[in-house]
């Protein structure tokens, strides 16, 4: 038993970097069981990537917030430097610490171990069950590869259609051309155009559909005055990420094809 989104945040992160710095080779999720007794259970979560790797002098800085391990990696990977100093924060609330190996040029192993009481099977089973059946097509706009897997395993499980943009373009693109959304999940932060600037340029067609079909924002925090921007963007709600999937259910169940 633990803190799902929690852990669910951590891993997104690692794993997005992990995808994000290899060009060749894989990237590996690595559980195993270090500890356990009778209620409790230790495991030690590896994400190991054959990737860049990262200089010895520069492991120490990259848990700090915006530090990036060289100059051009914005220009180059894209990213804030922020993730890791969640991820940090995340396994410290854990009472416990991020770890990285790393060779230059061969890649770099994060790791971490989480202790976990044992849960009940039979009595857990469906506690985590959401109810199915959501009539409804989605557009995720989402850059990142992994969320976009997630979201579309979570809707098809709930009988729900999904198509998908990388950016903004590509998401006024689809609704243009389609027109047979119920709603659309929009990332605010994309590169070539981010979720704020595709809404308002969906908002400012003049034609109902545009105007009323409804924009769910997915943000990774509502730091300084997102919550404003989301509103003036014209963007109907948000959902925070990692997202709960009972609050996306909820949200999105508003949509329903009548
Ligand atoms: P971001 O990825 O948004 O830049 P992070 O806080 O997640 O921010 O990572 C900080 C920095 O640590 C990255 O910019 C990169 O230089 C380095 N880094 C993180 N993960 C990896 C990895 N798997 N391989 C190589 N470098 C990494």
């Amino acid at each position: 038993m633990g803190d799902r989104t929690r852990l669910i945040q951590i891993l997104l992160n690692l794993v997005g970097n992990a995808i994000k710095f290899t060009e060749k080779g894989g990237v590996t999720i690595d559980l195993k069981v270090i500890q356990q007794s009778e209620q409790d259970v230790r495991i030690r979560f590896a994400v190991i990537d054959t990737g860049i790797g990262i200089a010895a002098n520069k492991l120490g800085t990259i848990f700090e917030q915006f530090k990036q391990a060289e100059l051009d990696t914005t220009r180059k990977f894209g990213g804030t430097g922020l993730g890791l100093a969640i991820s940090k924060r995340l396994i410290e609330l854990h009472d416990s610490r991020i770890n990285v190996d790393s060779v230059p040029g061969q890649g770099s192993t994060f790791w971490f171990t989480i202790g976990f009481k044992k849960g009940d099977y039979q009595s857990n089973r469906n506690s985590n069950n959401v109810e199915e059946g959501l009539k409804i097509n989605v557009l995720v706009v989402d850059d990142n590869q992994i969320n976009r897997l997630l979201i579309n395993k979570i809707l098809k499980k709930w009988g729900a259609s999904a198509d998908f943009a990388e950016n903004g373009i590509e998401a006024i693109e689809k609704v243009e051309t389609n027109r047979n959304y119920n709603v659309v999940l929009m990332d605010i932060h994309m590169p070539e155009m981010g979720g704020l600037e595709a809404t308002g340029i969906i908002r400012a067609k003049t034609e109902a559909y545009f105007q009323q079909l409804p924009i769910i924002a997915l943000t990774a925090s509502m730091l300084s005055n997102q919550m404003g921007e989301i509103n003036n963007a014209g963007m109907n709600d948000y959902i925070l990420k990692p997202f709960d999937p009972r609050v996306l259910y909820d949200k999105l169940s508003r949509y329903q094809q009548q």
